[in-house]
C-alpha cells in the first residue's frame, strides 16, 4: 500500500528555490521506488514572505506547516532585508517557526564523506570516519531563562544578566530524544554539561543518568563542556551521539560541523514532541551565488533524508538518498564549493540529475 505524506516546502530566499527544486525531484524518485507519495505545498517564508505580505512568517504559512507531516526549509535572508527592524527580519520568521511548531530538539549531524576528507582543516587520520550527531536543546537554557536584561545597579553601574535554567521536564524531554536517536545509531550517548560548576548542570546530569535505566542498550557517558570541545578536535571519532543544552550545543554543533570542512554538505533537523518537525540545511541563503545554478544542493537533499529517517520513520528511503549522495561523490561529481583537482564540476541542476541517475 502506498503511504502518503503532506510535506510543506519553504524555499525561502537566495539559493533556496534552486536547492528545493532538486530535492523535490529526488524525493519524487525515491517515493516511486519505496511506494511513498509526497503531497508538496509551497509556502512563503523569510524575505520572500516579507516582499509579498510584509512579514517573515505569515500566519497562513505557520498553519500550512502545522497541518503537514514534515516541513522542509531551504534558507532565508539576504542583504535587501538587512535594514529592516528586528521584528520584520527574515531570521525572526525562523525563530517564530521554531516556536510555533514547539521544536525543542536540534539535530546536527557531522559526517565526513570519505571523498571529501581533504576538505577538513584537520588531518586525514583524525577525521576519517567521523560520524557524530549533536542533539542540542533549543528552547531553554541561558538564551531564554529569566531574569534577563541590562539593569542599573544601586551604585549606578550597568549589569547585564542572563539566567541559565532548566526544569527536570525540559531535561527529560531532550534526553529522551537523544536516547532514541542514539538507539538508531551506534548506541553511545555522551551528555555534555558543566556539572562541576553549575547547579543547572548538576540537575541535567542527574536526570540524564536517571533516564538511562529506560535505555539499557545505550552506553551513556558524561563530559564537561571544556573537555568535550577539546576532545572534538583531538579525537572526534570517539563520539557517536552527543546531547547538551542550548548554549553548549550552539558552540559544539558548529565546531563538530566544521570537522567536515564543507558547509554545503550539512543537514539539520529541529524536532518537538509530535509532528511535524523541521528539516533544513545548516548553510544560509548564499545570496552571492543565488540564481547562478552554482549552489550545492546536497545539504538540502540530506535534510530530506533526515526528514525521512527521523520525521517520517522511513529509513529505507532515507538510506537510498544517502547512498545516492555517496555515489555521486564517488563518481567525482562536485559543485564549486567542494570542487578539487581531477573532479567533474556540475551546476546545481546537473547535480540533481546525477542524483536521480544514481537512484
Ligand atoms: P551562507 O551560508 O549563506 O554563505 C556563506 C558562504 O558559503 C557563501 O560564500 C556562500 O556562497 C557559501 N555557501 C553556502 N551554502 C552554499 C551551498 N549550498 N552551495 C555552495 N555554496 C554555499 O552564510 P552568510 O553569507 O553568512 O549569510 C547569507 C544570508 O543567509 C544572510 O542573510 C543570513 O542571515 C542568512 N542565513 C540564513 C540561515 C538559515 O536560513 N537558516 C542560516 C545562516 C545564514
Amino acid at each position: 500500500m502506498t503511504q502518503t505524506y503532506q510535506i510543506t516546502l519553504l524555499p525561502g530566499d537566495g539559493i533556496g528555490p534552486e536547492i528545493i527544486d532538486v530535492t523535490v525531484k529526488v524525493l519524487k524518485e525515491v517515493g516511486k521506488q519505496c511506494n511513498l507519495t509526497f503531497n508538496f505545498s509551497k509556502a512563503l517564508m523569510g524575505g520572500a514572505a516579507i516582499d509579498e505580505t510584509g512579514e517573515p512568517l505569515p500566519q497562513q504559512t505557520l498553519e500550512t506547516c502545522r497541518n503537514s507531516d514534515a516541513v522542509l526549509l531551504a534558507a532565508i535572508g539576504g542583504y535587501q532585508w538587512d535594514h529592516l527592524p528586528r521584528k520584520q527580519r527574515p531570521e525572526t520568521g525562523l525563530l517564530g517557526l521554531r516556536a510555533g511548531l514547539e521544536l525543542f530538539a536540534n539535530l546536527r549531524p557531522a559526517k565526513i564523506f570519505p571523498q571529501l576528507v581533504d576538505a577538513s582543516t584537520l588531518k586525514r587520520e583524525i577525521v576519517e570516519g567521523v560520524d557524530i550527531m549533536v542533539v542540542r536543546e533549543l528552547t531553554g537554557g541561558v538564551y531564554f531563562g529569566q531574569p534577563k536584561g541590562i539593569f542599573a545597579t544601586e551604585t549606578g553601574e550597568q549589569r547585564g544578566v542572563n539566567t541559565m535554567a532548566y526544569t527536570d521536564r525540559e531535561i527529560d524531554r531532550i534526553a529522551k530524544v537523544a536516547f532514541e536517536i542514539a538507539q538508531k545509531r551506534n548506541k553511545q550517548l555522551c551528555s555534555v554539561d558543566k556539572a562541576n560548576v553549575l547547579e543547572v548542570s548538576q540537575l541535567w546530569r542527574d536526570r540524564v543518568t536517571a533516564l538511562c535505566s529506560s535505555y539499557p542498550e545505550i552506553e551513556l557517558s558524561h563530559l564537561y563542556v571544556d573537555n568535550a570541545a577539546m576532545q572534538l578536535v583531538r579525537a572526534p571519532k570517539q563520539f557517536d551521539t552527543i546531547v547538551t543544552g542550548n548554549l553548549f550545543g550552539d558552540i559544539l554543533s558548529d565546531a563538530a560541523a566544521m570537522l567536515t570542512g564543507s558547509i554545503g554538505m550539512l543537514p539539520s533537523a529541529s524536532m518537538g514532541d509530535g509532528k511535524p518537525a523541521l528539516f533544513e540545511p545548516v548553510h544560509g541563503s548564499a545570496p552571492d551565488i543565488a540564481g547562478e545554478d552554482k549552489a550545492n544542493p546536497l545539504a538540502q537533499v540530506l535534510s530530506a533524508a533526515m526528514m525521512l529517517r527521523y520525521g517520517l520513520d522511513e529509513p529505507t528511503a532515507a538510506e537510498k538518498i544517502e547512498q545516492a549522495v555517496f555515489q555521486v561523490l564517488d563518481q567525482g561529481y562536485r559543485t564549486g564549493d567542494i570542487m578539487s583537482e581531477g573532479m567533474t564540476l556540475l551546476g546545481c541542476q546537473q547535480m540533481g540529475d546525477a542524483l536521480i541517475e544514481a537512484l
